[in-house]
């Protein structure tokens, strides 16, 4: 019979390592599970500059290494695996992984969430070959390209600039004529020489044999149909929260 945890945290994000922290220094033994490595999303985030105490930016790697050691040395324990359900049903509550089961007083959920895809055809058939959701990690393949990014908001204006780094150019699609972004994000893409806007905008396709070769978009506002010749494609249209395991739980 496994030990009973007084919490469980599923997910190791910063929101999970934060979680921790607070747990295991009111001294309730902690257990966080996460289903690859720890750090989540914000480990493929090249520069975080709004994160209160770090005047200069700090790395997602670094954020989330020094959150690990400080939850570490208060006595967070770790586990690897992919919760695949809860029984919350009974005391001590239950929590499956596909090899184990963990028995927990609470729990904690803080799994994340997943990018939002457009839809479109060639999204899915050219992903891994051209079309992507992360500048941070596929980027440098891109280097001296083309390259097209989808989204009006914080991750597709940020990311787009983070490719102007390596990218020939980097064209920004958005669907309305005004950008969700955060001013200053807007002012760092509007000046950088290497970014472009294409406004009222919808992609319609992503198109290539192998791998992406141009992006089929069209205007709302007036219907007309261009193609743009691109070798990359960055999708940032939004992030849904990963709750779909623990529904009726909720
Ligand atoms: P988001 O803020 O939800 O923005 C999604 C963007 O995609 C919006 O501009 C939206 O257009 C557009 N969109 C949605 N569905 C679409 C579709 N089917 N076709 C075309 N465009 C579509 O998502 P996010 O940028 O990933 O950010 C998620 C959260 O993380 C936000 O709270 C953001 O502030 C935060 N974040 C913060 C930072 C930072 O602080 N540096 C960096 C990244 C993310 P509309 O504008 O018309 O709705």
């Amino acid at each position: 019979m496994p030990e009973v945890k007084d919490v469980v945290i599923i997910g190791g994000g910063v929101a999970g390592l934060s979680a921790g922290l607070y747990t295991v220094r009111a001294k309730l033994k902690t257990l966080l599970i996460e289903r690859t490595v720890l750090g989540g999303q914000i480990i493929n985030t090249d520069a975080i500059e709004n994160y209160p105490g770090f005047p200069n930016g700090i790395t997602g790697v670094e954020l989330v290494t020094a959150c690990e050691e400080q939850a570490s040395k208060f006595g967070l324990e770790y586990t690897f695996g992919e919760v695949t359900s809860i029984d919350a049903q009974n005391r001590p509550m239950v929590v499956r992984t596909a090899d184990e089961e963990f028995l927990a007083r609470s729990i904690i959920i803080t799994a994340g969430g997943d990018h939002v895809h457009l839809g479109v055809p060639g999204e899915k058939e050219l992903e891994a070959r051209g079309v992507s959701y992360c500048a941070t990690c596929d980027g440098n393949f891109f280097t001296g390209q083309d390259v097209v990014v989808v989204g009006g908001g914080d991750s597709a204006v940020e990311e787009g600039v983070y490719l102007t780094r390596m990218c020939k150019s980097v064209t920004l699609v958005h669907r309305r004529d005004s950008l969700r972004a955060t001013k200053l994000l807007q002012e760092r893409a509007r000046s950088n020489p290497k970014m472009q806007f294409i406004w009222d905008t919808v992609v319609d396709s992503i198109n290539g044999k192998d791998k992406v070769e141009s992006v089929s978009v069209h205007n709302v506002k007036t219907q007309e149909k261009r193609d743009l010749p691109a070798g990359g494609v960055f999708v940032y249209v939004g992030f849904k929260p990963n709750t779909q395991p623990y529904d009726g739980l909720l």
